[in-house]
């Protein structure tokens, strides 16, 4: 295996180009670089204005991202979007629960990955998030005079393998080569100087309380190796919540609950209560106006109001550290991340239950960011003191349907590692499946290197959909892949060894690292089509099937609806259009989910009925 520093050396990374962190927060999100000259972290900012970049996105005549959009999402709601991070790499039914919390429009496909829509456009949270990192890259090109192209970017420490790439993919789609993902516990800790001593040991809280989620995590560094013992949290609790407490007080100040107009002057109130909330963060009481009326409130009352919610913090400061098999007593630093840990209450609170003082000198909106820029000054090689672990130069993944690339190891992972997923057939009966094996950052396999390839076979005869082939990669100390399939229900296995480096110059790693950049955006558009095409096929087969067997149970009308809505998507289909076969999919959907529910539910009652009780 490569290790950074030879790609360095053949210039994969050219000292002089800027390496930036980026927080893609879901409330804010904002760009750090390190300073060339005082080498110190600092956050991106035009003069005069906040470093931070609101995450939010609308669609209008143009596209806005940022404080611009923010301003769209009480006149425009239906076309703004806030909070997409929370959608990374969730399916319909992960989300459904909440979706009443947003006020746009997103797409029930079940087990999909989600979509939002707006007007007559689908978009993924990768193509969200790549609209807000696009801008970022835009911002910080135009406050350094330089391009920027490669980044470090953050996610939360709970984030799946699936979240992670989908975060990787918005910044290819951004056009930025993501050097890496890490944790934004691990880059808080960086931002302290935590973690920077080869041997320093060291269990760290990190508390990270923003816009709209809470989390805290619990990480163990050494050796210059962060660890995550455990995290804990609630995504649905934070500063959005103190602002409405505000508003609920000022609403019974007015005396306006229960008035037709209530819900129209909350929102209205909501800007002046994130304004209050500030205010009291450090003064004891804040007054102001509306519609011609005093409304005030002291330090004291918004105390009192959001105290149950902080609890809920502490219990999961708690439940973090039951999980990782820690007393409060081993925690040797807490580190305070997120706008909203500026509350006085929130520090007290948080240092009265670890029993110890806190690490809030650092800006807590910025610190997550100036982590992630001293992480990309190490992975430029201009940090020395840091241990470099093995990396595995570019991503190696499995040929799927339609011949998409999906990413197992994605590049840079640290070796020795491990990764699985599970796989099924698409057949009935189907006995066989080949496993190829591809190395590279494109998402079409065609453009990929092929490293192997072989058949597991003897899976036992079953219905599509029912085998569980689990596929596992694994990297050991010296670079050798070993890939490995296994069908669960009948426990047949193979497996092969092969070496990802073999025959591969650094000049081609960098040339293969280049074109996927140049690519980029042909290629998750190729990969959207890919995947739509896949699901109306998949969906026309079901409906196909289903209509064989059930037509008794449907009406005339159901029927010739269904043909219709089956030729439409046929059609869509042949003229390769991904917005247009994604709305005909949801026509088929709405038009078939009614009459396969009843029949659904038929089946069971007729078993139940033949049953005595
Ligand atoms: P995220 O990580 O979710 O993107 P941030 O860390 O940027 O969020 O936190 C944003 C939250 O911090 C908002 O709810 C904002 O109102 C709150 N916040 C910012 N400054 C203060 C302050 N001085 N006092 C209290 N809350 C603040
Ligand atoms: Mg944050």
């Amino acid at each position: 295996m490569a290790k950074i520093a030879i790609n360095i050396a053949t210039g994969s990374l050219q000292q002089e180009e800027m390496i930036v962190g980026i927080d893609l927060g879901t409330t804010n999100s904002l760009v750090a670089i390190i300073h060339p000259e005082s080498k110190m972290p600092v956050a991106l900012k035009e003069h005069n204005s906040s470093s931070l970049v609101p995450s939010v996105v609308h669609f209008g005549d143009q596209v806005t991202v940022g404080e611009e959009a923010k301003k769209y999402l009480v006149s425009d709601p239906a076309h703004t979007i806030f909070s997409a991070k929370r959608l990374m790499g969730k399916t319909y039914n992960d989300v459904k629960n909440n979706s009443a919390s947003l006020a746009y429009k997103i797409i029930d496909d079940e087990n999909r990955l989600v979509k939002v829509q707006v007007g007559q456009q689908f978009y993924s949270p990768v193509d969200l998030s790549s609209l807000i990192l696009k801008e970022l890259k835009k911002q910080a090109e135009h406050i350094l005079k330089t391009p920027v192209s490669k980044a470090v970017i953050t996610v939360p420490a709970y984030f799946n393998d699936a979240q992670r790439q989908a975060t990787r993919d918005a910044g290819k789609l951004a056009g930025l080569d993501v050097l890496r993902i890490i944790n934004e516990p691990t880059a808080a800790s960086l931002a302290y100087g935590f973690g920077t001593h080869k041997e320093e040991e060291k269990t760290i809280a990190v508390y990270d309380l923003g816009g709209g989620t809470f989390d805290i995590s619990i990480l163990h560094i050494s050796n210059g190796i962060f660890e995550v013992l455990s995290t804990h949290g609630d995504t649905y609790l934070g500063g959005d919540d103190f602002d409405n407490a505000i508003v609920d007080h000022w609403i019974t100040q007015l005396g306006l609950q229960g008035s037709v107009s209530e819900s129209q002057h909350r929102q209205l109130l909501r800007l002046k209560a994130e304004e209050a909330k500030k205010h009291l963060s450090a003064h004891e009481t804040f007054e102001s106006v509306y519609e011609s009326k005093n409304i005030f409130i002291t330090k004291e009352v918004f105390e009192s109001q959001v105290r149950p919610i902080l609890d809920r913090t502490i219990v999961s400061c708690a439940n973090a550290l039951k999980d990782a098999g820690l007393e409060k007593g081993s925690i040797d630093e807490v580190v305070m991340v997120g706008g909203s840990t500026r509350v006085p209450l929130v520090k007290k609170m948080v240092s009265d239950f670890f029993g110890k003082p806190l690490n809030d000198r650092v800006n807590p909106d910025e610190v997550v960011a100036l982590g992630a820029a001293i992480q990309a000054d190490i992975l430029a090689g201009n940090t020395k003191d840091i241990l470099l672990l093995d990396v595995t130069p570019l991503s190696l993944g499995l040929e799927t349907m339609g011949g998409l690339m999906d990413v197992l190891l994605p590049r840079n992972s640290k070796i020795p590692t491990k990764a699985s997923r599970q796989y099924t057939t698409y057949k009935d009966g189907q006995s066989g499946m080949k496993i190829a094996v591809f190395q590279g950052e494109r998402d079409m396999v065609k453009d990929n290197r092929r490293l192997a390839e072989f058949n597991l076979t003897g899976i036992p005869a079953m219905p599509a959909g029912l085998p569980k082939v689990e596929i596992s990669f694994l990297i050991n100390a010296d670079g050798i892949l070993v890939v490995k399939a296994k069908e669960l229900r009948s426990g047949i296995e193979q497996s092969i060894e092969v070496k990802p480096q073999y025959g591969l110059t650094d000049e081609e790693v960098e040339r293969m690292l280049l074109d996927s950049m140049t690519h980029a955006k042909e290629d998750m558009d190729n990969r959207a089509l890919t995947e739509a095409k896949t699901e109306a096929e998949q969906l026309l087969q079901t409906t196909e099937k289903f209509i064989q067997r059930n037509f008794k149970e449907l009406s005339e009308q159901e029927l010739s609806a269904t043909s219709l809505a089956m030729q439409a998507l046929q059609l869509s289909l042949d003229m390769n259009d991904k917005n247009l076969i994604q709305s005909k999919t949801e026509e088929l959907n709405e038009i078939s989910r009614p009459y396969a529910e009843r029949v659904m539910n038929n089946a069971v009652g007729k078993a139940m009925a033949g049953k005595k009780v």
